[in-house]
């Protein structure tokens, strides 16, 4: 009787240990924006993915048009970065140098890097734009702010003109572009009026805890660099989340409620590993609580 106990509890141990390792062994899951790994499957596709279907505060939303504007009171502390650029297989992406911040709450946010989506991710009372920009930024605690600025067809973007030159037609990894630099000052319109609500990540993992700040003023690009960027994405947008409980915010107040602590992506890889470390644990309490049971059975008998 004990020693078919002591074996079932070998067993799950092994089990146990086994999918953890699987687990580990993988990286995150593929996906895409169309067909079977596309947006409306993104939360069924890894359980680090689930907030994209379960999250209730998702990104991107629609803008409607009694969305509260913010004075244009963003500090942004932009200086010029080499250009650090590659192709994802989801977007084309920059790493920016260090050195430049964007003040939120009085709080600093290093801009990591910028990215694309075309066609915009958010919408202007359901309108999307040709594209959208968006400059990703990081505190030190982990906490993410993104700047998303609409871009709509017309004049050809100098600030840009790099990037588009520069767009991998592969994915690749980063790669440094020699005698090139970009300007993230340079990427914003005059007027820096904006919407800001509380969303997240628009990709897997959809991380929650993301300060947005989508600007009024959409700037423009000429449509031969729409049409390179689309030569390579010829749709990288996630379509537009339900709002739930959330409202368009004013800086001036959320900057007197107390701040609510951020989960973002960087707390992601370890989330899997500590769901199976917990997963262990409830086994083997279950084990030896059930073989605690039967032994005092056994003496009891
Ligand atoms: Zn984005």
């Amino acid at each position: 009787m004990r020693r078919a106990l002591v074996y079932r509890l070998l067993v799950t141990l092994v089990l146990v240990l086994s999918l953890a390792s699987v687990a580990l062994a993988e990286g995150p899951p593929h996906w895409t924006y169309e067909g079977k790994e596309g947006p409306e499957f993104w939360g069924s596709l890894s359980q680090d993915y689930a907030l994209c279907s379960t999250g209730k505060q998702q990104s991107p939303v629609d803008i409607p048009a009694s969305a509260v504007t913010n004075p244009a009171d963003l500090t942004f502390r932009y200086q010029p970065s080499k250009l650090n650029i590659l192709n994802n297989g989801h977007t084309i992406q920059a790493a920016y140098d260090a050195g430049s911040s964007l003040v939120v709450d009085g709080v600093t946010y290093n801009l990591a890097q910028f990215h694309f989506h075309l066609p915009s991710e958010h919408t202007l009372t359901a309108k999307p734009y040709d594209m959208e920009l968006h400059l990703v930024h990081q505190n030190a605690q982990g906490g993410l702010a993104v700047v998303g600025i609409m871009l709509k067809s017309g004049a050809e973007n100098k600030a840009l003109a790099s990037v588009f030159a520069n767009a991998p037609k592969q994915e690749t990894a980063v790669m440094t572009v020699p005698n090139a630099t970009v300007n993230a000052a340079d990427f914003l319109p005059a007027t820096r009026t904006y919407w800001r609500y509380n969303g997240s990540l628009t990709t897997p993992p959809c991380s929650e805890g993301v300060k947005w700040h989508v600007l009024t003023t959409p700037v423009e690009v000429s449509p031969a660099q729409i049409a390179a960027y689309k030569s390579l994405f010829t749709d990288d947008h996630r379509p537009v989340q339900p709002l739930n409980a959330r409202s368009f915010l004013l800086a001036s107040q959320v900057a007197a409620a107390p701040q609510a602590m951020p989960t973002t992506g960087a707390a992601q890889p370890a989330s899997a590993r500590d769901m199976l470390i917990l997963l262990g644990l409830v086994c083997l309490s279950l084990g030896l609580g059930g073989y605690t049971i039967v032994r005092r059975r056994i003496r009891e008998n």
